[in-house]
């Protein structure tokens, strides 16, 4: 079988790009190993795939080079994105912060997609077990259906993450394969686990959750913070995990909105426990926990002026330190990748190879949480549908 262009990868890159290259006239067959198109797209956003971000700005972007992914973004932006979900009558909302859900389900995206290859004549190909592929001429690929030839390959395997929805790393060998380089990947977007000490510290804490600025090495998020029965989630923690290098600490402000020295002076002659007092800003069950383990609770009219300042400054600076993350099985994304040295951040096409491309999560650029992500996804496989 002959195609012009074939794309390793039914997710939101592989039928982005699918999608405008069928509307160039081109033949394009997608080959995709699961019995479903875009199974991350149907779980993402908790169901409602929160599907692109308003306030998307580069550095929303970690890359060993931060400046490979502004050419794709300003040439598909996420008003591009909603322009196509506006026509498909798609119904969405802002939640927070730019993030830009469905109203409906995240299978209203993933139709939206189904629709547009339809249109654009795009093949789809399901079950599709992809076996070698070899250049000569032409890529070559063989399958577990039959030996398929095209002119352009476009790789859009996503990352290693969420096996069981179809997660795979022959994006990434193939790039090897290629003689291309592939930077360190690590599970990003992954809640973080305790050591064994602080696992037995915290295991009452579970399910107990605060409003909490956490920073790590100078970047700092504000969010929600979860303890689970094996370490911390929540919001917050997803964004620094992707930062976060194993055993290092972060820290955490318990009290972002309030200064807590103040917060004491202002009952300083009071016979308030320090733990209840505690308690009006943050869950009764952690501030009671935190004084057992940083700051023993007396009555407030008992501390020195030295210790109500050393508290306030733990107040604001609790370090922890994970042990390590949840992995790959529980990590929104992949961070690291296909090295952008290796692509055209115009094409997205590989420098040494022509017309081997990559796009999406298996190239090394890493959304944070909140949309930035799949925004990534349509706009680098939009770039490469035009040039395959
Ligand atoms: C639980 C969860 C929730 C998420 N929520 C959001 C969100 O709300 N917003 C957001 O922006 N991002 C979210 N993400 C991240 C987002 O889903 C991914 O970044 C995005 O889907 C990446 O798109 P992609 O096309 O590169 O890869 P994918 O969407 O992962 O697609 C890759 C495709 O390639 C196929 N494949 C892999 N290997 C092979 C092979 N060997 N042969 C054939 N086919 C293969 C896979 O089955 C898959 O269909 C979430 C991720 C997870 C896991």
């Amino acid at each position: 079988m002959k195609k012009d262009v074939v794309i390793i990868g039914a997710g939101a890159a592989g039928l982005m790009c699918a999608i405008e290259a069928g509307k160039r006239n081109r033949s394009v067959l997608v080959l995709e190993h699961m019995n479903k198109i875009g199974k991350k797209i149907r779980v993402s956003g908790g169901g409602h795939c929160n599907f692109t971000n308003i306030n998307l700005r580069p550095d929303n972007y970690l890359s060993a080079n931060p400046h490979f992914c502004k050419s794709a973004l300003a040439r598909f932006t996420p008003y591009d994105f909603i322009g196509m979900v506006e026509r498909h009558g798609i119904e969405y909302y802002e939640k927070e912060k730019g993030q830009l859900f469905c109203r409906g389900t995240s299978g209203d995206i993933v139709r939206m997609l189904y629709e547009e290859c339809r249109n654009a004549g795009v093949e789809l190909l399901m079950n599709c077990r992809v076996g070698s592929i070899t250049k000569a001429d032409h890529f070559c690929v063989s399958t577990n259906f039959n030996r398929i030839e095209a002119g352009s390959l476009v790789i859009a395997t996503g990352g290693l993450s969420y096996p069981e929805l179809g997660a795979t790393d022959k994006g990434f060998r193939t790039a090897v394969r290629f003689g291309l380089k592939v930077t360190q990947l690590k599970p990003a977007l992954v809640p973080l686990v305790f050591g064994r000490n602080d696992l037995e510290k915290f295991s009452e804490l579970s399910g107990v959750s605060f409003d909490a600025m956490v920073g790590f090495r100078g970047r700092q998020f504000r969010g929600e913070v979860l303890f689970t029965h094996r370490g911390l989630s929540g919001p917050v923690i997803l964004q620094v995990s992707s930062y976060w290098i194993r055993r290092d600490e972060i820290t955490i402000d318990l009290m972002p909105d309030r200064d807590a020295y103040e917060l004491f002076t202002s009952k300083r002659k009071s016979r308030i426990e320090l733990s209840n007092l505690l308690s009006e800003c943050l869950p009764r069950r952690f501030s009671r926990k935190w004084c057992e383990l940083c700051a023993p609770s007396r009555p407030l009219c008992q501390y020195t002026e030295k210790e109500l300042k050393d508290i306030a400054h733990q107040i604001h600076h609790w370090t922890i330190r994970p042990e390590g993350t949840e992995g790959y099985r529980k990590a929104e994304i992949t961070a690291g990748g296909v090295d952008t040295d290796e692509l055209s951040s115009k094409t997205m096409e590989a420098k040494k190879v022509t017309g081997l491309y990559f796009v999406g999560e298996v190239v090394d650029v890493t959304g944070q949480l909140g949309g930035y992500n799949l925004q990534w996804a349509w706009s680098s496989g939009f770039v490469a549908g035009q040039y395959v």
